[in-house]
C-alpha cells in the first residue's frame, strides 16, 4: 500500500516525498500504521518496487492485499500521478466505509464520482461482481482496469479471468481495456469475437497514458476488419482439427453425439459454425451450439413445417442445464440487450440468407433444405466450397459494423 497513517493519525501518502525523505523515515520504528485495521506498518524503501507501506505481523489484513505486486504498485502511482494533473479530488487508496472497501484511487469530476479499481492478481467473477454492486449502491462508478500482462500477438489469448473485463459499446463491440504500467498505455482491445473458448480476434488501439481521461475517448479507433471469411475458415477448420486430436486422449460428449446421430464430424456441412453477431456469449464454438440446433430441433422437422425461435431458444436453454453449452460472465456488461434469442434470430436470418429457411411470420421459419449428409469427402468439398463464397458474399453486403460478431 501507498498510504498510511502517522502517529498523530494524518494520512501520508509515499508519492508525495522523495526516495531520499522516505529514506531517512525508515530509521524510526513504529510510526505508520494501517489506515483500515489499526496495525503497525513498516516503510520500505528498495529499489525493485516503489517505496511502499507493508504490514509488520504476518496475520493478515482483512483490508488490503497483503503483498502488492511491483505491477500494481507502479500502476496505482503512474495513474495517480497523471490524474493530480488533470483533477482536483484524486484519493489514493480511499476506503469507502459504508461498503466497506477500498478503491486503488477515487476520482471525483464535476459530474462523478469513479472508482478506479486496477486488478493485477485474479480473484472471482462473484467478488468482481459483489464489488461492483457494492460501489453502485453508494452511487459510484466502478472503472475496473486489467493490469494483469497479456500476450500482445493477435489473435488475443485470454485467460476467464481476464474475459470478465470484456465489455461493449455499440461503437467498440466488444472491447477490452488493460493497463502497462510497462509501457505506460493503454490497449485496447475492441471488436473482440472469439475463434476459441481462449482465443479473440480484434484490433488493438493504444492510449498513451498522458492521454487518460474521464470519461475515456479514443479519438483513433482501429476500425479495420479484423476478421475476414477466410480467417474464419481457417481458424473453424483449425478448431475442428483440435476437437479431434484432444478426443484421442479422452472421451468427448460432443463428438459422441454427432457419431451417434449418424453424422461425421469432419463432414459437416458449413452452415454448422458460422459466426454470429454476440455470439461471444456462449463459451462453446459455433460448430456446437449450431449442431445442437440442427440435432434436437431443425433435422427432424418436414419441409415448410414451422420452427419458431422460442423453441429454438428453449432447446439451447436445456442444453445449458445439461452443462453441454456455457455462457460467458461478464460482469462488467451491466444492462445487455442482447441475449440467447438475439443469437438464435442471427443464426436463423443467415440461414434464410443461405437459402436452407424462409421467414414466414415473425419469429417463425420454415425449413426449404433439409439436413445435409456427404458420402465422400469431395462432396463435402464441392458443397461446402460453394456454401462459403454464398456466405462470403452476404457478408460483403452488409454493413461494417453489423459486420462485428
Ligand atoms: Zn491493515
Amino acid at each position: 500500500m501507498l498510504t498510511a497513517l502517522t502517529e498523530s493519525n494524518k494520512i501520508v501518502n509515499t508519492l508525495n516525498f522523495t526516495r531520499l525523505q522516505l529514506k531517512s523515515l525508515t530509521t524510526i520504528k513504529n510510526q505508520f500504521y494501517c489506515p483500515h485495521c489499526k496495525s503497525p506498518l513498516q516503510l520500505k524503501v528498495g529499489y525493485q518496487k516503489i517505496p511502499h507501506f507493508a504490514h509488520i505481523s504476518t496475520k493478515t489484513c482483512s483490508f488490503t492485499n497483503q503483498s502488492e505486486s511491483i505491477q500494481h504498485l507502479t500502476s496505482k502511482k503512474l495513474l495517480y500521478d497523471l490524474l493530480k494533473t488533470k483533477y482536483d479530488q484524486v484519493h489514493l487508496e480511499h476506503y469507502f466505509h459504508n461498503v466497506e472497501q477500498i478503491a486503488d484511487i477515487w476520482l471525483e469530476t464535476d459530474t462523478d464520482s469513479i472508482a478506479i479499481e486496477l486488478q493485477c492478481s485474479s480473484i472471482s467473477i462473484s467478488e468482481l461482481r459483489r464489488r461492483t454492486k457494492g460501489y453502485l449502491s453508494s452511487r459510484i462508478q466502478p472503472l475496473w482496469i486489467l493490469v494483469q500482462p497479456i500476450t500482445h500477438r493477435l489473435p488475443l489469448s485470454l485467460t476467464s479471468f481476464q474475459q470478465s473485463f470484456i465489455r461493449y459499446s455499440s461503437t467498440l463491440g466488444y472491447f477490452l481495456l488493460q493497463f502497462s504500467p510497462e509501457e505506460r498505455q493503454f490497449n485496447i482491445y475492441t471488436h473482440l469475437v472469439p475463434i476459441s473458448l481462449t482465443k479473440f480476434s480484434g484490433n488493438k488501439t493504444i492510449l498513451p497514458l498522458t492521454g487518460f481521461s474521464f470519461p475515456i475517448t479514443l479519438s483513433q479507433v482501429n476500425q479495420t476488419i479484423c476478421l475476414t471469411p477466410e480467417d474464419w475458415w481457417r481458424y473453424r477448420k483449425k478448431w475442428s482439427a483440435n476437437k479431434i486430436g484432444f478426443s484421442g486422449r479422452r472421451k468427448d460428449l460432443f463428438l459422441q453425439e454427432v457419431y451417434n446421430d449418424g453424422d461425421i464430424f469432419q463432414y459437416l456441412p458449413a452452415y454448422i459454425g458460422l459466426p454470429v453477431p454476440h455470439m461471444i456469449l456462449i463459451k462453446n464454438h459455433p460448430i456446437e451450439w449450431q449442431y445442437y440446433i440442427w440435432k434436437d430441433i431443425l433435422k427432424g422437422k418436414m419441409i415448410r413445417s414451422n420452427i419458431r425461435v422460442s423453441e429454438v431458444v428453449s432447446t439451447l436453454k436445456e442444453r445449458i442445464k445439461k452443462n453441454n453449452l456455457v455462457l460467458r460472465n461478464f460482469p462488467f456488461i451491466r444492462t445487455h440487450r442482447y441475449d440467447l434469442t438475439y443469437i438464435v434470430q442471427q443464426y436463423l436470418f443467415l440461414l434464410q440468407e443461405l437459402g436452407i429457411l424462409v421467414e414466414v411470420q415473425q419469429n417463425i421459419f420454415q425449413l426449404i433444405q433439409p439436413w445435409q449428409t456427404f458420402q465422400t469427402f469431395d462432396e463435402m468439398e464441392g458443397y461446402n466450397d460453394e456454401l462459403f463464397l454464398k456466405w462470403k458474399h452476404i457478408l460483403n453486403r452488409t454493413k461494417l459494423q453489423e459486420k462485428s460478431f
